[in-house]
Order: structure tokens, then sequence, then C-alpha cells
């Protein structure tokens, strides 16, 4: 790229970096911020600043927040009796927007991958189980349907299973492979509803 300056190249293959960000969308994001006032840019980059600072896991379900609990967690109107348990604060999301959920989440942030070497122990596993020495009545399995997230949804049913608390799996129609966050509300509420036990 060294028909652009020194500077404007560096932007452009910061911009690249960014998931789903091509060169041709880069340099079209590039020239728009270059484009803006000062003050925009400086608004801009201050928010980016600012989220990465205080954005910090909640203390309860392990959801992104930018408080020591996340709104759900703070919430007395949801069942703390009911957990939820997603890959990541996406996914956490996808099942909100369906507004039809009234438990709490717990977010691993990641799914158990031998292949990636991401064992148990790599995601929050571990802080779930302390969770469920409370009044817990069951567990959801919402992981994603891909290699990854079906072992991860069986291992916790193995985990879950002696302390009698009930595990159940969100239905298929949820289709293979699919990512949670790109599924739509009618599919998501339907594989909710028609949840089976473990
Ligand atoms: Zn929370």
């Amino acid at each position: 790229m060294d028909y652009y300056s020194k500077q404007i190249s560096k932007l452009i293959e910061e911009l690249s970096s960014l998931p789903g960000i091509g060169s041709k969308s880069a340099q079209r994001l590039a020239f728009h911020l270059l484009n803006l006032p000062q003050e925009r840019v400086e608004q801009f980059a201050g928010t980016i600043l600012e989220a990465k600072r205080n954005v910090r896991y909640c203390k309860t379900c392990f959801t992104l927040t930018d408080d020591e609990e996340c709104p759900i967690c703070k919430n007395p109107a949801r069942n703390r009796k009911m957990i939820m348990v997603v890959e990541n604060t996406r996914d956490l999301a996808a099942y909100e927007k369906t507004g039809q959920f009234e438990g709490v989440y717990h977010v691993l942030h990641g799914a158990i991958s031998p292949m990636l070497g991401i064992g148990p122990n790599d995601i929050k596993l571990k802080e779930l189980m302390v969770r469920l020495a409370g009044d817990v009545d069951e567990v959801i399995v919402a992981t994603n349907s891909s290699l990854e997230g079906e072992t991860t949804a069986m291992y916790i049913s193995k985990l879950i299973k002696p302390t009698g608390i009930k595990v159940t799996r969100i239905a298929s129609g949820v289709p293979v492979g699919g990512d949670l966050e790109y599924i739509d509300e009618v599919t998501l509420l339907r594989a909710l509803e028609g949840r089976v036990e473990l």
C-alpha cells in the first residue's frame, strides 16, 4: 500500500485487523475517520479506551460489564434458580433479545476444544460449579451446536448430574455448526422451549 502515506497505511492496516473488515472496508473507514471533525475522532477514540479500561467480568455470571455486577444479575425480578450457560456475551445478548428468558446466565468465555488445546480449566466452569452450591433448580446448557459446543454440553452434564440439579440442553433446530448470535429470535425461543433433559 505504498501509494498511501505511512500513517494512512498504518491506520488502514489496524482497521483491517478487525474481524469482518477487509482491505476495501478498511480503506473506506480510514478515510471516513480522517474526514471527521477532530473532536468526533477524539470522542470515538476515548470511547474505545474507556470501554477497554472499565469493562470487566460480572462477579456472578462472568458476562462483560462495566460494573461489579451486570444489570441482569442485579435485577431482583430474575429467577436465580434457573441458570442458562452460554459460550460468550454475544450469545447471552441473543437470548436476552427474545425477552422471554427470566432466569440468569453463566458465561463460559469459550468451549472445550481438544483440537485447539482448550480444556475445562480454560473456561469459566469451576465458577459455574461454585454457583451451583447455592439454590439452583435447573441448568440450561445453551452452548453452540458445534463439535466444541456439544463436547462442552456433555462435559457439563456429567459434572452436574451427581449434584441432582436438573440439566437440560436447548433443542436442535439451531443448525449444526450454527453460531447462536446469527439465529433469529423465533428459532432461539423454540430451541429454549423444546429443551430436553440431559
Ligand atoms: Zn452477571
